[in-house]
């Protein structure tokens, strides 16, 4: 099963949209095998957006990211990153696709209220990033039965 990072940022903190993204991936079907709330300093920020650090945007992106903790969780499925990715929506929030959580609930590029891994070897660092070992959780989800055929989990990564 792939396993990927989502961040709700300070924008979805402050407007009371944790239960919302929530509730998205949970009837979605994915699994929620590890969640906390942290703050984060400049330098996990650089290290996890290292691919933004020299724009000149950036600056603003790493205040924004410090103004209030983030709820970090990793969710697990049969392609979880890619599924995860569309139903966030693209970055620039304002044009998202309705339905996604940007597209519903952001105008910006920049507040655009969760952050979500953009590939497997992504998820894997950013997983291991953001959790350590013990807090991430393995348990049956009774509901699988009802969310996948058996031969779809086995044999997925
Ligand atoms: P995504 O989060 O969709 O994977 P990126 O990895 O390109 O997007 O950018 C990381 C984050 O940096 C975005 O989610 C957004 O918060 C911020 N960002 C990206 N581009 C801009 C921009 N042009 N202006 C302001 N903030 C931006």
């Amino acid at each position: 099963m792939e396993r990927t990072l989502i961040l709700i940022k300070p924008d979805g903190i402050q407007r009371g949209l944790i239960g919302e993204v929530i509730k998205r991936f949970e009837r979605k079907g994915l699994k929620l095998i590890g969640i906390k709330m942290m703050t984060l300093d400049e330098a996990v920020l650089r290290e996890h957006y290292a691919h933004i650090a020299s724009k000149s945007f950036y600056p603003g992106v790493e205040n924004f990211m410090k103004s209030t903790p983030v709820i970090a969780m990793c969710w697990e499925g049969v392609e979880a990153v890619e599924t995860v990715r569309m139903l966030a929506g693209i970055t620039k929030a304002r044009a998202a696709a309705p339905g996604t959580v940007r597209g519903d609930f952001a105008m910006s590029v920049a507040c655009n209220v969760i952050h979500a891994s953009d590939s497997y070897d992504t998820a894997v660092k950013e997983v291991k990033r953001f959790f350590k070992p013990d807090e991430l959780f393995e348990y049956d989800k009774t509901e699988y039965l009802h969310v996948y055929l058996e031969d779809e989990i086995a044999g997925n990564r």
